[in-house]
């Protein structure tokens, strides 16, 4: 029985990709922890924008400059409702989620980060929020410090307490694991950084299309997400930053747009949010995230969510009945994405025959190491959902990884 009321085959229909063929088998697209699909609504404004608008934004006095400007920061200040923000100064445009971190990585190093400082990171955290602060400790002398995680891929909290002495300067913790699923209890782990004097920085590149998120309220110093996982086009994404911290650092490009002046003898800085913001940003990208979140923002983040809780625990219960089925990361708190391994099949052979059969999902390391280093395997596979997906999806991934598993059991006999 379905407990949720969600229209799945209206939403589907907004999806021109989905109703595609891959092999001759309808496409079962499970890879959108890595990137979901854009709605049609979103490529048209896109489309509208290259061939009827397209202008080079904030420098122009002539009409087509004044219209993409105008798309460039009403996209902004859909951003800044959508996360909660106080103000759109606090919004960055960025490539993704990646260079978001990059860019907190360098300028709140460069302005906060001295030798013997530490910074703190999960042991579940994505590449991307591990990698920065390796190269900005080796920058600065500085330490980075890890917080471990149960073999259910629950944060130990206790060790939280622990880790937070008075050296640490920031905490980067991932919102939604892009591998374990866990959502983890950010406010919590603000609060007590706060209370140690830290900073924190919310990964939410797996959190932003499946889960309200209100920055104000999370009371975050920096949060970071990508355009492409949440319905968005590629190469866009968002830092939020809190002003007065924003404020407080140094820009990290320098070029046209993040100036005030330009004298060979000094240079002054441009106003937030353009100080961090040099040469000209993929404003027609920016303008097609705007459109995304404001689709995402008229079907409603909690019933999307909803619906997806419901995908997920239909998708664990029935994945479960396989026989040698092996999930990683059952945290109470879980988004909608199961990693997992079967038998003794290795992940990308597991993967490659589900492709023959129409079903795309993600197998390797998840650009996380450290957590297939934690279980002590080479890699997984990994099956994450969308507000598209649906449980008729969910019978024939099953149905598949059976099918599969009898082909290698088959092969032992
Ligand atoms: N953090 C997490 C948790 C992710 O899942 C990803 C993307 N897989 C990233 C960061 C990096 O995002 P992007 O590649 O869009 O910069």
């Amino acid at each position: 029985m379905r407990t949720v009321m969600f229209d799945v085959e209206k939403i589907r229909a907004d999806f021109p990709i989905l109703k595609r063929e891959i092999y001759g088998k309808p496409l079962v697209y499970f890879d959108n922890g890595a990137t979901s699909q854009r709605p049609a609504r979103v490529i048209a404004k896109m489309d509208d924008y290259y061939l009827n608008w397209n202008a080079n934004v904030h420098r122009g006095v002539h009409y087509l400059s004044n219209v993409c400007t105008d798309g460039n920061e009403e996209a902004r200040r859909t951003v800044r409702d959508f996360i909660g923000a106080a103000s759109e100064k606090e919004i960055i445009f960025t490539r993704g989620t990646t260079e978001s971190i990059n860019l907190v990585a360098y300028s709140f190093g460069e302005r906060f980060i001295g030798k013997g400082d530490e910074i703190l990171v999960t042991e579940m955290e994505h590449h991307a929020d591990i990698v920065p602060w390796q190269m900005l400790c080796e920058r600065k002398g500085a330490v980075l410090k890890v917080l471990p995680f149960t073999d259910e891929g629950v944060l130990n909290l206790e060790a939280l307490d622990r880790l937070l002495t008075n050296r640490v300067k920031l905490v980067g913790v991932v919102h939604a694991s892009n591998v374990l699923g866990t959502v983890n209890p950010v406010r919590e782990i603000i609060e007590k950084a706060h209370a140690a004097g830290a900073k924190v920085l919310v990964d939410a590149a797996q959190s932003i299309a499946h889960t309200e998120i209100d920055v104000q309220a999370l009371d975050c110093d920096f949060l970071a997400f990508s355009g492409h996982k949440i319905y968005g086009p590629t190469g866009v994404g968002v830092l939020y930053g809190k002003e007065a911290l924003l404020e407080e650092i140094p820009p990290w490009q320098g070029g046209g747009e993040m100036i005030r002046e330009v004298r060979f003898e000094k240079t002054t800085y441009n106003d937030l949010p353009f100080k961090f913001e040099a040469g000209t940003p993929d404003f027609i990208g920016i303008i097609g995230l705007g459109e995304a979140l404001k689709y995402v923002g008229g079907i409603g983040l909690k019933a999307i969510g909803a619906y997806e809780g419901e995908l997920l625990k239909y998708a664990t219960g029935r994945l479960l009945e396989i026989p040698d089925f092996r999930i990683f990361g059952t945290a109470p708190e879980k988004s909608a994405l199961i990693s997992f391994q079967v038998g003794t099949i290795h992940p990308l052979d597991l993967g490659t025959l589900l492709d023959r059969m129409g079903i795309a999902i993600r197998t390797g390391q998840l650009c996380a190491e450290p957590i297939m280093q934690h279980y002590g395997v080479h890699g997984m596979a990994r099956a994450s959902f969308a507000m598209y997906n649906t449980r008729e999806e969910i019978d024939i991934f099953c149905e598949a990884i059976r099918k599969t598993g009898a082909l290698f059991e088959g092969g032992k006999a």
